[in-house]
């Protein structure tokens, strides 16, 4: 029989890194209604009144975005829910009862409100019954407020962080806590929160389903991050390996650091720009001691962790300014915000295929004014010249053209204001799409360059959600039909004399790049926390040699074949590269 410290469980790899610490096991619920004595009542009553304050913020926020959309009725219910947020009597009687029953504002404030939803889910009318969801809402909606609050002030505790879902948000909550790894129930590899985990050098193993039913709090936790494992209660010997492979591993980061001044040039002299992706602004640090080149997809909407209040022109303008001038000369890519997907979306549609849904240039040319504001900051920050404009989701000429008309529109109203922009702002998309792709020609004569998103191009070229880990052995980036359309999109980009670069997380994969520089990219953009180890693949690559590896893999017809070739190619060629890595 196993005893409890040989308990291993294996799920999906979605962020390297070792760490062992104790377990936190996340349960929204435990999270959302404790019940505490409250020992600073002026404390509580302010922490009441900022919770609701943000709510308030969001909803108004929230309305002006579906009011455009969603038309007056629908979005009536934000302003129903704002409505309650004021109600006097609801909001005396939790302060009332927080000063007399000295107990945590949280839990009041879902017990009162819960007295309501109780009352209409009792009701026989199904209109009661429907509206009680929305109450509902607007009580997550605090509890949330508070939880953040409460988030950001606790010290901070080294645990890692085991749940059954994690959204983005969360995952850059609990950095701000010292978590260090994310074990989860559910989730895919290049699900927006591992992305976020990437970035922030935190490991992480999603997918394991198990993990809350097995793991209990305080348990000593080994997370792999490389393999996709982690073992719960440790014995001594396994323990101590792993405190020697987190040595190892410090060593060949610092080891990795010394390629920092170099250039990102293959073996054979051909020069590769290798710039990093920037999901939140606390990667900017990693970002300059990596000393990548420049920032080749700023994602905005990662940027602004709260993501349910969509930050105004001035906010994103010191923002986008501050990225150009840290950057400066390095180039800047800042990506329009690509809202909706599994990027939660500030108003809960209920979408039953959010990933085909509301997302990304679609929302945002669906509310020109919320697109407006981030143009105009993005034009008002570009006066150092270095910052590019991207769109995401792009799916035809249409949505392009339809931008390009809106820019000219934030072009003119600053000219008349007077007011200084980089009149050559460089406008690219995102082929992320394979409609996109197919159209690649036809695409680049409308813009200036463009840039290969792998993370929805191979879930949306395989119907494979990237975010979901029973499938996950479906999601293949080495799948011929995916190889081939990235060669499609090279070859067209080139034939049109257009930049092509890839900023999807295929590009910061070391069994790729051989293959991606092969079939001709000249461009990558990667986690910042990869730059290193990606730019030492590059300089052991031969340019002549891996053109005919690409050509090999193009000939081959099964993601088995192109996978055992290119091990085939690293065994030969990088194995030292890699050998110590995992
Ligand atoms: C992609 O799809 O590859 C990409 C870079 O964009 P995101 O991961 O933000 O959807
Ligand atoms: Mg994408």
């Amino acid at each position: 029989m196993k005893t409890e410290s040989e308990i291993m469980l294996k799920g999906i790899a979605a962020a390297p890194g070792i760490a062992i610490s104790k377990a936190y096991i996340y349960a929204r619920q435990k999270e959302e209604v404790a019940d505490s004595a409250v020992t600073d009542l002026d404390e509580a009553l302010e922490m009441l009144d900022t919770a609701l304050e943000q709510s308030r913020k969001e909803l108004r926020k929230i309305f002006s975005l579906a009011v455009d959309k969603l038309g007056e009725k629908r979005a009536a219910i934000f302003e129903a829910q704002i409505m309650i947020l004021d109600d006097p009597i609801l909001l005396s009687t939790i302060k009332n009862r927080i000063t007399n029953e000295r107990r945590a504002p949280e839990y009041i404030v879902n017990d009162e409100i819960s007295k309501y939803t109780d009352l209409m889910n009792a009701s026989h009318e199904l209109y009661m019954k429907e509206r009680s969801h929305d109450i509902e809402d607007i009580k997550n909606r605090i509890l949330r407020n508070f939880k953040k609050k409460k988030w950001k002030s606790r010290i901070a505790n080294d645990v890692i962080v085991v749940t059954s879902t994690i959204t983005p948000s969360d995952t850059v909550l609990f950095s701000r806590v010292n978590a260090k790894g994310y074990v989860t129930d559910f989730g895919g590899l290049t699900s927006h929160a591992a992305i976020v985990a990437r970035s922030l050098n935190i490991p992480a193993v999603v997918g394991l389903h198990e993990a809350t039913s097995r793991i209990k709090d305080d348990d000593l936790i080994i997370i792999d991050g490389f393999k996709g494992e982690i073992f719960i209660n440790p014995d001594e010997k396994l323990l101590k390996e792993y405190q020697k492979k987190i040595v190892k591993l410090a060593q060949r980061d610092s080891d990795l650091l010394k390629l920092k001044d170099l250039p990102a040039v293959t073996s054979d002299g051909k020069e590769i720009q290798l710039l990093s992706n920037l999901d939140i602004l606390d990667e900017m640090e990693i970002v300059t001691q990596h000393c990548a080149r420049g920032i080749g997809l700023v994602r905005t909407e990662g940027l602004f962790e709260e993501y349910e209040a969509f930050p105004d022109e001035e906010e994103q303008f010191k923002v986008y300014k501050e990225i150009s001038e840290r950057m400066f000369p390095g180039t800047v890519i800042i990506r329009a915000f690509d809202i909706g997907g599994d990027k939660v979306l500030p108003v809960d549609l209920h979408e039953p295929n959010p990933f085909l849904g509301w997302r990304g240039i679609r929302l945002l040319l669906d509310n020109p004014s919320l697109f407006k504001k981030q143009i105009r900051a993005i034009l008002r920050a570009s006066t150092h010249k270095n910052i590019k404009f991207m769109l995401p989701m792009i799916a035809s000429l249409a949505e392009i053209r339809r931008t390009k008309e809106i820019v000219k529109e934030c072009q003119e109203e600053l000219k008349k204001e007077g007011t200084a922009f980089d009149k050559h702002l460089s406008l690219g998309v995102m082929i992320e799409i394979p409609s996109a792709a197919v159209l690649i020609k036809d695409f680049a004569k409308e813009v200036d360059f463009v840039s290969i998103g792998t993370n929805d191009l191979i879930q949306y070229l395989l119907a494979v959600d990237r975010g979901n880990e029973i499938v996950s052995a479906l999601y293949q980036e080495f799948h011929p039909a995916v190889v081939q359309t990235i060669n499609h999109i090279i070859q067209g980009g080139k034939e049109s004399k257009i930049l092509v670069s890839m900023c999807g997380a295929m590009a910061a994969d070391p069994f790729a790049v051989p293959l991606l520089i092969g079939l001709g990219l000249e461009s990558l953009s990667v986690s910042a926390s990869a730059v290193p180890l990606i730019k030492r693949i590059i300089r052991n690559i031969d340019c002549k040699e891996v053109q005919g590896l690409a050509k090999e893999c193009l000939a081959l017809s099964t993601e088995k074949e192109i996978n055992d070739r290119i091990h085939k190619y690293f065994n030969h060629k990088l194995q030292d590269q890699i050998k110590n890595l995992y």
